[in-house]
């Protein structure tokens, strides 16, 4: 007989997750146009692995909610291993930039060190990236074109140095960068 806690389930963890995400971005919003509640962005990069067919790796899922937590509050990983397990600490770490480093470098870095990292990163960074390109299409943030289009190109090779890890996610984020692209295009014309 074990005198340990028991095991929570899988739900219970992802449901716990969710609560600490949506407490430590209680403040934040996105920078569209509407200024969605910030908590709605990991929610979406989660269901969208688990649409893609990864319903069943929890510590992916729940890794994917707090994809943020670190980079952007003062949540730390240390903190993140002893609620959610060291796997989940391990895999947002990968995710979440050094914030020493400038923001130029910050993003350089991406691109050269994703092909090295795990999958349940890659497929986090990939399905961050469909939901930041969409944002783009859906609810533009007041970016000036430049802006813009060097954080597309920057998101392309991104998705380009992992090509291969998830075929139909990465169709999903061609699709959605052509949206962008047409979308871009539409309003200089207008
Ligand atoms: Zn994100």
């Amino acid at each position: 007989m074990s005198t340990t806690q028991p095991e929570q389930g899988s739900s219970a963890r992802l449901l716990d997750a969710l609560y600490f995400a949506a407490e430590m971005h209680r403040d934040h919003r996105r920078k569209g146009a509407i200024a969605a509640p910030y908590i709605n962005h990991p929610i979406t990069v989660a269901h969208q692995l688990a649409a893609a067919g990864m319903d069943q790796n929890g510590d992916l899922l729940i890794a994917a909610v707090l994809h943020d937590v670190v980079e952007d509050t003062d949540t730390t990983l240390e903190e993140l291993g002893r609620r959610f397990g060291p796997r989940v600490a391990d895999i947002v770490g990968e995710v979440t930039d050094d914030k020493n480093v400038d923001w130029r470098s910050r993003k350089r870095m991406v691109v050269e060190t994703i092909a090295g990292k795990s999958r349940e990163a890659q497929l986090i960074k990939l399905s961050d990236l469909i939901a930041n390109v969409t944002d783009l299409v859906q609810h533009p943030p007041n970016w000036t074109p430049e802006h813009q289009s060097g954080y597309l190109a920057w998101a392309e090779a991104v998705v380009n140095a992992m090509a291969g890890v998830h075929p139909a996610l990465e169709s999903r984020f061609a699709d959605v960068f052509q949206q962008v692209r047409e979308s871009t295009k539409t309003a200089k014309r207008a």
